[in-house]
């Protein structure tokens, strides 16, 4: 009875406490609000009545009439940049670098957009000036990113290797592996350009200690060594793609027929990757066998190759093969002109289709990229023909 007699006075206590706190949090609100200008109610009426430009105008008052709100200043800024603003964006970012009374942590982070700005606005100078100041604190391993971004954009894939490298050993949790692997492949490529082959040799070797799965340094190897007279070595090389990844098969296909042609041994070569197509079904290695099958053998031996290949896997541009060669053959009347719609259908068909898609942000192209040009992610494009139907 005791111990009941007990609780029955807690409650009231409890509540009353409850209300104590309640009436504190209410009147600091009450003074919070006070104390905050009109405008300030007015722009978030003003949103809240999806009146964005109008709530804008009425934030940017608030800012002036209260210069201690920096989040406030942020967020106007960043919003600025997100429309296009960025002279204004500057403009907000160097006024809040200017001000004296700005605590570091605030200083660091004004510079930092700062530096999105001019990355925005195209200035990538004085992005990467901004960005290079931010040596220590809480924004310097964005801020390197950033650098990063700005390398790749400038094609300075030296520099861009240092900062990865330097990422790398700041924060072990993240790879760059596939990048820097990359980057050294863009340097390959250049040297390949202006004939520098010991580069060539030594940037390959490089991108494939830093990445032995690259595909895209075995496919430069096997055209460096193509072009140095090497086609046993560069078949070699290339062979190794069908056991590392054999969706890239259909760019060495190409590549390794070139060197069977180069040793005289292509009869071997189109046996070789006639097996590959059947245990990896691709439309690139069927358009290139199709072709040598053609020039060595003749059109039927190249049509029994697609009929094959689509008892195996169905593919619209096998189907537009069949449909041609019919068309042709037909000795005329309405079955003929109904073969010939189909066939254009199909072709057209197949031109719409968009060839690759990047699996990061989705964008289409009908060229094959090693970085995306929209999202500039590495190695998210998959050498194969996208599912994605064209309507007609
Ligand atoms: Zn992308």
């Amino acid at each position: 009875m005791e111990f009941e007699g007990w609780w029955l006075l807690a409650i009231p206590i409890i509540f009353g406490m409850g209300w104590v706190a309640a009436r504190f949090d209410l009147r600091t609100l009450l003074s919070e609000s006070r104390s905050l200008p009109s405008s300030y109610f007015r722009g978030l009426n003003f949103l809240l009545n999806e009146q964005p430009d109008k709530a804008i105008d009425a934030f940017i008052e608030v800012a002036k009439l209260a210069p201690e709100t920096i989040e406030l200043h942020f967020a106007l800024g960043s919003l600025f940049r997100r429309r296009g603003e960025t002279e204004r964006a500057i403009r907000l970012h160097q006024n809040l670098l200017s001000r004296e009374d700005l605590l570091p942590n605030d200083q660091a982070h004004a510079l930092f957009e700062l530096g999105h700005d001019f990355l925005k606005a195209g200035l990538l100078d004085r992005a990467e000036e901004a960005f290079s100041r931010l040596h220590i604190g809480n924004f310097s391993k964005a801020a390197q990113q950033s650098v990063l971004t700005i390398y790749q954009m400038e094609k300075e894939w030296q520099k861009a290797i240092d900062v990865a490298q330097q990422l790398t050993k700041q924060d072990f949790s993240i790879s760059y592996r596939k990048e820097i692997a990359q980057f050294h492949c863009e340097l390959a490529q250049e040297a390949r350009q202006r004939k520098d082959m010991s580069t060539v040799a030594h940037e390959l070797a490089t991108a494939l200690q830093v990445n032995p799965t690259n595909i895209r340094a075995i496919l430069q190897q096997g055209d460096f060594l193509l072009s140095m007279g090497d086609a046993e070595g560069a078949l070699r090389t290339l062979s190794h793609i069908e056991q590392q990844n054999p969706i890239y098969l259909g760019l060495a296909a190409k590549r390794m027929i070139q060197a069977y042609e180069a040793l005289g041994r292509i009869s071997e070569g189109i046996a070789v990757l006639r097996a590959a197509l059947f245990r990896h079904p691709s439309d690139d290695l069927l358009e290139i066998l199709y072709e040598k099958t053609k020039v060595l053998y003749g059109e039927a031996a190249a049509l029994a190759l697609i009929r094959e290949s689509m008892q195996l896997v169905p593919s619209e541009k096998g189907m537009m093969k069949l449909l041609e060669s019919h068309s042709l053959e037909s000795t005329g009347g309405e079955f003929q002109s109904d073969l010939q719609l189909m066939s254009q259908l199909v072709c057209q068909r197949t031109k719409l289709l968009p060839r690759y898609v990047c699996s990061y942000c989705g964008f289409r192209a009908r060229l094959f990229y090693w970085q995306c040009p929209s999202c500039n992610f590495w190695e998210t494009y998959t050498p194969r023909r996208s599912s994605i139907t064209a309507s007609f």
